[in-house]
């Protein structure tokens, strides 16, 4: 009896200390591992964004900005919120300052009138809303997101889009609301020097703007959302990639979340945001590699100028773009806020 008894704790002491050096292991392997819990990337345009072509006060101000938008996304993640309130939050910010191509400061059209294009989506249940065309809403990323929560649509465009906004409270202004002194100055030269040629050939293309917002928040769902003014003297009527899902934008908890910048034609005709979410699911491509095959190869090839930015499910960023610059910034529960704005490290 006494050497079962024996044998029995014997066993059991043998059993404990296996036990634990499991639990060790597992605890050097999550530590390696560890996931992010939140994180946020965001865009302001790619360009010809340079030092030589952008002063040191001009960059304080992007720099500023750009940081005040992160933060406002930052701080809902942080407390728990949502991806896609994060999202619209930091876009709004964005859609304010007259910095930016989008809502107050957009580019205008051959006409010399400001259309708005935005376009927002939620990965948990790949649900999206957009509004193109627009001529009225103070900042479409609300409006965008108005339209996927209480409209059965995704897309509304033109006077449909801002009479829906209207007609559920949003704040509308008048176009002129969004001229700033700059877009003015660049539409009378653009009238004065009467182009021929069209928006795509203009130089002045060449400095984007559009501003986009991904985000992934602590209960695991990603959000991405994307706001313009479009191209430079666009022939009115004209709709961009930006509020086309799937094109400009897209969001899916399996793969990624995305936004994209630059010639909004070759975004739509190459499907940019879906093709690099779907290089993840269907080639198993990590974010970056599907990212830079479709920026840094596809587009390249086709002499197309932009870039993007994502997330993925595990909160990995990833900010690729082919034009000398992109503003960008981003920053996890892990990683303090990162600006840049050119090729190089800053
Ligand atoms: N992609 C936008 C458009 O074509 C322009 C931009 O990104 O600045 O409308």
């Amino acid at each position: 009896m006494k050497t079962r008894i024996k044998l029995f704790a014997t066993v059991l002491i043998v059993l404990l200390f296996f036990t634990n050096c499991v639990k060790r292991v597992d605890n050097g392997k999550n530590k390696q591992t560890k996931k992010i819990k939140f994180g946020i990337v965001l865009h302001g345009g790619a360009g010809n964004i340079t030092p030589q072509n952008l002063p040191p006060e001009r960059a304080e101000q992007y720099r500023t900005k750009l940081k005040e938008a992160l933060l406002t996304g930052y701080n809902i993640l942080k407390n728990g919120g949502s991806s896609l309130d994060a999202v619209e939050s930091a876009i709004k910010v964005l859609e304010n300052s007259p910095l930016f191509n989008a809502a107050k400061g957009a580019v205008m059209t051959d006409v010399g009138t400001c259309e708005l294009d935005a376009s927002i989506m939620d990965g948990s249940n790949i649900n999206a809303g957009a509004v193109a065309g627009v001529k009225h809403i103070k900042n479409p990323i609300v409006a965008a997101r108005k339209v996927m929560e209480l409209s059965p649509h995704v897309l509304l465009a033109g006077d449909g889009a801002d009479t829906f906004a209207k007609e559920i409270g949003l704040r509308t202004v008048p176009n002129s609301y969004f001229y700033t002194p700059r877009r003015l100055k660049q539409f009378k030269k653009y009238k004065a020097q009467k182009k021929q040629t069209s928006a795509n050939e203009n130089s002045s293309f060449k400095k984007f703007g559009t501003v986009g917002c991904v985000a992934l928040d602590i209960h695991g769902n990603l959000a991405a959302g994307t706001s313009t003014g479009g191209i430079p003297f666009k022939k009115f009527g004209r709709i961009g990639d930006s509020p086309i899902i799937g094109a400009g934008t897209y969001a899916n908890n399996q793969t990624c979340a995305i936004s994209c910048t630059g010639q909004g034609e070759y975004f739509i005709r190459n499907v940019v945001a879906y093709d690099i979410s779907a290089l993840m699911e269907y080639k198993n491509l990590s974010l970056k590699e599907a990212a830079t095959r479709v920026i840094m190869k596809k587009l390249v090839k086709q002499k197309a100028e932009g870039g993007m930015i994502g997330i993925d499910r595990n909160g990995n960023i990833v900010t690729v773009f082919n034009s000398p610059g992109m503003f960008r910034a981003w920053a996890t529960d892990s990683q303090s806020p990162v600006i840049k704005m050119f090729k190089t490290n800053n």
